[in-house]
Order: structure tokens, then C-alpha cells, then sequence
């Protein structure tokens, strides 16, 4: 049995989303190790947490592969 090791928020600690990560790749770049939950990734690209949930339906609905 594989076992995937949970990614968690290098801020807070938080155990996060896909999403949440695929959004942190997205907006800071793909080969980064470290990943932000929704509220710090807000707070570290200066935008609010709506901002970002909206990005996520838009780069579902363009059907970028980070997302699937
Ligand atoms: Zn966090």
C-alpha cells in the first residue's frame, strides 16, 4: 500500500486541498515545495480569500491539468 504523504500549509500548518495546492502551483510556480492553504496564499499574494476561490472555478472551467 502506498501511502501519499498529506501536504500541509507552510504557514499554518493546515492539511490542505487539491486545490489548495494545485492554486499555490499555479500562482507561485510549479516547482515549488512549499504550499500555502487558501487564507495564506490570500495573505502572501495580497489578494482576499474570494479573489482566489474564484480563480480556482476559472482555471477549472479553462480545464487546466493542475486541477483534474
Ligand atoms: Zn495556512
Amino acid at each position: 500500500m502506498v501511502r501519499k504523504i498529506a501536504k500541509c500549509c507552510c504557514e499554518c500548518s493546515k492539511a490542505l486541498t487539491r486545490d489548495e495546492i494545485a492554486l499555490s502551483k499555479k500562482l507561485i510556480g510549479r516547482n515549488i515545495n512549499e504550499f500555502f492553504c487558501i487564507d495564506c496564499l490570500a495573505e502572501y499574494i495580497d489578494c482576499s480569500v474570494e479573489d482566489l476561490e474564484v480563480k480556482i472555478l476559472e482555471f477549472k472551467e479553462q480545464g487546466c491539468a493542475l486541477f483534474l
